[in-house]
């Protein structure tokens, strides 16, 4: 197949062909690729030592060794590439939280600028405040040159959203970096790039990924030296991801507008009903989304639709706890993202959290019968 300018063609096309041209054989469907190791060139005038070469650091197509790299993760971000926008480079990993890892990994800051948001991102600012002395600060505290702002929008568990242009500006001004976990806001629907952060990371295990069967992180940069920079820590870090599940990624980014479109416009009628509904459901007491936030910066950020998952607070923990074995379409379990809908009691995950808190990933299914799930779960005992 040949190299397409994916520039001229709209997410949808390029998620299924920007990287026809990085197929080797004439299987249709990708084939899985189990090899750790590739046979070097034949020809002995080609053979190029480690001495003159960063092995870690190839160019697309030259593959050595699983760790630095294989031929799916390649077509893996070469798709991601052209799904984020022109002149960005994507860099896979093994998880969400192995791509914030190769961040703070990267910037190195003295402090990092966060609040609230997912729980795990927390985690691994402890061990790096264990391992290099890193300060976890207020996003809205004071931070000096070198340092990093990490803001999530949406943000966890209530998908609310925050201005990213006021925290990028505010970070730059400081001299510092900005980076934005959008996991919550996937492709197409937001573009933290058009807001001026530096870096985007998103846990691929949700939306990206979206069937609940793998597990990946993202890293995504427009600067072409900040990608190598990745590339090479990754394979000296081995926080890369494994070959079945850079597979099943490439084969869940073929369906990725219309995935995250069906499940934005099903959590907009969702939310809209259970908001509207609030007097007649007994129990119900606060229903959080971006789609009932009034700021202006929220519109544009998410301008292709809101993404799909949303929290609610209820008047008791005894209904918090009781609600998801009423609800038959709802699977009760952790994360969020998946075609089929899931509903947590948020406090099995989070130690923090109120205990009155519910937060449901609205999937693919149709958005009446969800919503009549609901109705029946909140009024029938
Ligand atoms: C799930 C999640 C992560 C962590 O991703 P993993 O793939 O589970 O490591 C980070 N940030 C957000 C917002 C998430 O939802």
């Amino acid at each position: 197949m040949k190299l397409i300018n994916t520039m001229e063609y709209s997410l949808e096309t390029a998620s299924l062909h920007a990287d026809d041209h990085l197929s080797q054989i004439s299987d249709v469907a990708t084939p899985i690729h189990v090899s750790t190791t590739f046979e070097y060139p034949s020809d002995p005038d080609a053979l190029i030592p480690a001495k003159d070469r960063d092995i870690s650091n190839l160019p697309t197509g030259e593959i050595i060794y699983s760790r630095f790299s294989t031929p799916v993760v390649e077509r893996v971000e070469t798709v991601l590439g052209s799904v984020f926008g022109q002149g960005t480079y994507a860099v896979l990993y093994g998880s969400g939280l192995a791509a914030f890892t190769a961040a703070l990994a990267h910037y190195n800051p003295n402090k990092l600028a966060m609040r609230d948001g997912y729980h795990g991102c927390h985690g691994v600012a402890r061990v790096f405040g264990r391992l290099s002395g890193l300060e976890q600060v207020d996003i809205d505290s004071e931070i000096g040159s070198g340092d990093l702002l990490h803001l999530e929008s949406p943000i966890n568990p209530t998908g609310l959203s925050s201005d990213i242009r006021h925290y990028a500006d505010r970070a730059h001004d400081m001299g510092a970096k900005m980076m934005i976990d959008a996991t919550f806001g996937p492709p197409p629907l937001q573009d933290p790039f058009e807001f001026g952060v530096d870096m985007i990371m998103h846990s691929g295990t949700k939306y990206l990924g979206g069937h609940s069967d793998l597990l990946a992180g993202i890293l995504v940069t427009k600067d072409p030296e900040v990608r190598k920079q990745l590339l090479a820590d990754r394979a000296m870090l081995g926080t890369g991801i494994g070959n079945m599940e850079a597979w099943l990624l490439l084969r869940s980014l073929r369906t990725l507008k219309m995935r995250v479109m069906t499940q934005s416009s099903n959590v907009e009628k969702v939310v809209k009903w259970l908001n509207e509904s609030k007097s007649r459901l007994p129990g119900l007491k606060t229903v959080y989304h971006s789609s009932l936030q009034t700021e202006d910066f929220v519109k544009k950020q998410l301008k292709n639709g809101y993404g799909a998952t949303f929290a609610i607070e209820v008047d008791s923990a005894a209904i918090a706890r009781a609600l998801p074995s009423k609800l038959k379409l709802f699977h009760h379990a952790t994360s969020l993202g998946g075609v089929e809908s899931l509903v947590e009691w948020r406090a099995m995950t989070d130690k923090t959290i109120s205990e009155c808190i519910l937060r449901f990933s609205i999937g693919v299914e149709d958005a009446d019968d969800l919503i009549a799930d609901i109705e029946s779960a909140f009024t029938k005992s």
